[in-house]
């Protein structure tokens, strides 16, 4: 955003607006955190704001500030459709293209609303008038603690604001510990504890908020579902409907179990493969040099960041992950690659 635009932007928000907020398909703890952040600022200023999600998000996110005003449109396409055909502004967060969105995508494509789009992965499409967009940022919440701020705003981010940036700052760095994490995440998270973000207790309600049943299944991942392929410094998971059903699975519960094979010695490429009932949805990690986003926009119809990416597949599981390992010959020399 240049200087005029900013300005635009201020005027826009200067009158009361129909604002929508939007974030990616399968909602994480950035996206929600990100669209609850900026909708409890929009609210202080007399915005009509509602948050629609593309479908539904994990329970550890159901604390966050302004949560029981979300609307999943899988559930709601009735409501939410009105809402956006009729609104001002629709802001897209956390997300680079509208087919992350799914069917949702049609609708926000479809409205006349001034688009805005606040994100941090790369290659962000052209759909949106206006583009608060780095992929410097370790989150989009960074992002829009940067837009509260260039609204001339910092002072009112209050301790709402705080606790949901917080939580996607915290979840998309692998709790400040992935690369993307820089000087500038670690003042604006002083910030934002400094404005009232609850810290400790952020982290104790993400990931100290297990089911017996999640836990269980992350065991049985980890001693029985790994496969470690050291000719390519590559490990993973892969996981069966069945399997997830013998444990109890809620949404989320897969969430990270990725990492553990990436957190492998010298392992520095790792994918989770789990059968959803309409593909098989892939995550890929990595550690050095080796590009995920590219693997995953090439190889399984994704993309992301260069550490972290998913897509997916309309093959079988299994067809999926021989798929897989299919590619990696093609790769053995960037896998090999000495850190
Ligand atoms: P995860 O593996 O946790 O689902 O996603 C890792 C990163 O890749 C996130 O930033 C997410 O937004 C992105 N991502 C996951 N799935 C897809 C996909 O199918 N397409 C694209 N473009 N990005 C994805
Ligand atoms: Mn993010």
């Amino acid at each position: 955003m240049n200087k005029a635009q900013i300005k635009e932007v201020k005027t826009l928000l200067s009158t009361p607006k129909k604002i929508v907020i939007v974030t990616h398909w399968s909602p994480d703890g950035d996206a929600m955190g990100s669209s609850l952040g900026l909708y409890n600022y929009l609210i202080q200023d007399k915005h009509n704001v509602t948050v629609i999600t593309p479908n539904d998000y994990p329970a550890f996110l159901n604390w966050l500030p302004g949560n029981k005003k979300v609307i999943d449109f899988s559930k709601n396409a009735k409501v939410t459709k009105p809402l956006l055909a009729k609104a001002d502004m629709i802001f897209c967060l956390d997300f680079n293209s509208l087919k992350r969105i799914n069917i949702l995508g049609d609708e926000v494509g479809k409205s006349k609303a001034i688009k805005f789009i606040i994100d941090h992965h790369l290659q962000p499409e052209d759909f949106a008038k206006y583009m608060l967009h780095s992929v410097e940022a370790c989150s989009a919440c960074e992002l829009v603690f940067d837009f509260i701020n260039l609204m001339g705003d910092g002072k009112k981010i209050n301790s709402n604001i705080a606790n949901c940036l917080y939580t996607g700052m915290m979840t998309d760095t692998g709790s400040f510990r992935f690369p993307s994490t820089t000087e500038r995440t670690h003042v604006i998270v002083a910030a934002l504890i400094k404005a009232g973000a609850d810290n400790s207790e952020i982290h104790n309600r993400i990931y100290d908020d297990n089911t017996e049943g999640r836990l269980r299944l992350l065991g049985y991942c980890l001693s029985e579902k790994l496969t470690v392929l050291k000719e390519y410094n590559t490990a993973f998971f892969s996981l069966r409907a069945d399997e997830l059903k013998r444990f109890n699975y809620k949404k989320g519960d897969t969430e990270g179990i990725v990492n553990y094979a990436l957190s492998i010695e010298g392992i520095c490429f790792a994918a989770f493969f789990v059968e959803r009932d309409d593909a098989v949805k892939t995550s890929f990690r990595s550690k050095g040099t080796f590009d995920v986003n590219l693997f995953a926009r090439k190889n399984f119809n994704g993309g992301g960041h260069a550490h972290a990416a998913g897509g997916q597949s309309d093959l079988s599981l299994d067809e999926a992950v021989i798929k897989f390992v299919s590619f990696l010959p093609e790769y053995k020399k960037e896998l090999n690659k000495k850190r």
